[in-house]
């Protein structure tokens, strides 16, 4: 009966984590955060009284998510 032997030097080595300092990193998620904010805004509030800009346009472009996400609307 074979046995096998497997030396320390045969073992698989496996790739070192990939590693991403913090201050690369918060810039994209400060963008991020900043658009995300604009799509809830867009998504959520701009109708009515809040809206920034004139017409329903945006309302009805956004209105499916809105009643996705529930938020208020009709
Ligand atoms: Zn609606």
């Amino acid at each position: 009966m074979a046995q096998s032997v497997v030396s320390p030097q045969t073992a698989v080595s496996r790739p070192a984590p990939l590693r991403i300092p913090v201050r690369d990193i918060v810039p994209w998620a400060v963008f991020a955060a900043v658009l995300g904010l604009v799509l809830i805004y867009f998504v959520g509030a701009e109708q009515g009284a809040t809206s920034l800009i004139s017409g329903t346009w945006v309302h009805e472009f956004t209105h499916d998510g809105r009643h996705l996400l529930g938020f208020p609307c009709h």
